[in-house]
């Protein structure tokens, strides 16, 4: 029977440690890395190497960073008593492309989610509660995403915070900016129209 040689082997499995690929995807992105020229290959490995030894997290809001605090928290234009609460570091980057926000980030790196073992205590909620009470937090607004997971938990951070007197949002859900009606699904119209807005 054919086998991998070692090295492509080695690769293969390594590649199949990451989140959404399987085997095959594992094989397809091995066969194209092989096909790197020597400094491509070397590029590729360094980049790899560089996010690891290079970021941290900040030890404000947890968010990737080279330096600690990070330069959102920082930043002395941001408002630091208005916190939001998100998943992933990559939805900070969504919500400051939208520039709509001017307060900081807490990043919770997951959202409970108990099938997959992933309980409230993994997400280092004492420290989202620390941080309220030290920089006196007027308000969060708890970003997740709105899936079971993500909704479950905005209500457990909502409990948790319930006893520090903080106001707690979550982003209004609706139709979305240039939506036909007649295409969307029950759900969101249901949420749109329980969420109205006066004109
Ligand atoms: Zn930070």
């Amino acid at each position: 029977m054919y086998k991998y040689p070692e090295p492509l082997k080695k690769l293969v499995e390594q590649l199949m440690k990451l989140p959404g690929v399987g085997r095959k995807t594992a094989d397809r992105l091995a066969f194209h890395i092989v096909r790197l020229s020597p400094p491509e290959a070397l590029r590729l490995s360094q980049a790899i190497q560089e996010v690891t030894s290079r970021l941290q997290l900040c030890s404000h809001c947890q968010n990737l960073t080279e330096i600690d605090p990070c330069p959102l928290c920082s930043d002395p234009a941001r408002d630091k008593r208005l916190l939001c609460v998100v998943e992933s570091p990559a939805d900070v980057t969504a919500i400051e492309k939208s520039g709509a926000f001017k307060g900081c980030y807490f990043v919770l790196h997951g959202a409970v989610a108990p099938l997959q073992g992933v309980g409230p205590e993994d997400l280092r909620l004492d420290r989202l509660k620390n941080l309220v009470i030290q920089r006196s937090v007027r308000e969060v607004i708890i970003s997740t995403n709105l899936t079971v997971e993500g909704n479950a938990t905005a209500v457990y951070i909502a409990d948790l915070l319930k006893p520090l007197n903080v106001q707690v949002s979550r982003p209004a859900c609706g139709l979305p900016v240039g939506a036909d009606i007649e295409y969307m699904d029950p759900v969101t119209i249901e949420k749109s129209i329980s969420g109205r807005c006066k004109l």
